[in-house]
């Protein structure tokens, strides 16, 4: 699930996920190396979620049908769907289709076409620990533009983990997504749009923590990234304008031109050895 730009409630304490440790005036999660080995468990119950739903998407199913797949994966594997029951939220994924950019509500009615694009995300819950992470999938056919917006996200997504290293800045991050979204848009003869309205975030004994990690932003700011952190990256591009609209239903976030939208998100550990992709399939 992306996080919003509003301030963040959830303060952490020490505890289960050890070390608080105050960072510009927000508490950030410090995760130990077998907490982070706990954080890949839940990771690989995500991935399988997500690859199950995966699997399953084609013309004729519906969202509700992914949802139903996704929550017995995550069930079976002993962990929780994280999404259920989140500031109410009434289903294990998140189901966004077409104009759609995230937080989409899974249907019964909201049956998949051939040619339609659909952004799945997910969280799961292990032992207390949080995984979350999301990917968008053609429907049948896909349409070459569809294509190239999602390998652009994909790409952006790989370019804001690689910054994910001890030292770095977290503005390094925000940066890398930005000017990789920008480059494959211009390679693509075209002009996406960059959500700035949600964005990454902090992960570990809560889904949504400190800090929000924005999909734009300069190189050279921000917090120290310090190996133990965990967090979630996640842009969101669309085949138009970066502005969003939520809908009547209070969740789901709308292109506000109609266009279509894509999502891909990992959990990632920043480690002395690097960036490590916690919800990276097996
Ligand atoms: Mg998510
Ligand atoms: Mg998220």
């Amino acid at each position: 699930m992306g996080n919003t730009r509003r301030p963040i409630t959830e303060v952490v304490s020490s505890g289960v996920g050890g070390i608080a440790d105050r960072v510009r005036g927000r508490f950030v999660e410090m995760k130990t190396p077998g907490q982070i080995e706990a954080m890949r468990a839940a990771g690989l119950v995500v991935a399988a979620a997500l690859a199950a739903v995966t699997d399953a998407v084609r013309p004729g199913v519906s969202t509700a049908d992914l949802d139903a797949i996704a929550d017995a994966t995550i069930r079976e594997a002993g962990a929780e769907p994280s999404f259920l029951g989140y500031q109410g939220f009434p289903a294990s994924i998140c189901a966004s289709v077409n104009e759609q950019v995230v937080h989409g509500i899974p249907s019964p009615t909201t049956v998949l076409a051939d040619g339609d694009l659909i952004s799945i995300d997910c969280g799961a819950i292990l032992e207390g620990w949080h995984g979350d992470a999301a990917v968008t999938v053609a429907v049948g056919t896909p349409r070459p533009a569809d294509e190239s917006l999602s390998a652009a996200c994909r790409a952006a997504m790989y370019a804001g983990i690689e910054r994910l290293v001890p030292g770095g800045r977290l503005g390094d991050v925000s940066h890398a997504v930005e000017d990789e979204a920008r480059r494959r848009a211009a390679a693509d003869g075209c002009e996406y749009g960059i959500v700035a309205d949600y964005g990454g975030h902090g992960i570990g004994t809560s889904m949504h923590m400190d800090p929000f990690v924005p999909n734009l932003g300069r190189a050279g700011t921000g917090m120290r990234l310090r190996s133990g952190m965990v967090l979630a990256i996640e842009p969101m591009l669309t085949g138009g304008t970066d502005e969003t609209d939520e809908l009547a239903d209070g969740w789901t976030v709308v292109t506000s031109d109609g266009s279509r939208a894509v999502h891909w998100e990992h959990s990632v550990a920043v480690t002395d050895d690097g960036p490590r992709i916690l919800t990276a399939p097996a």
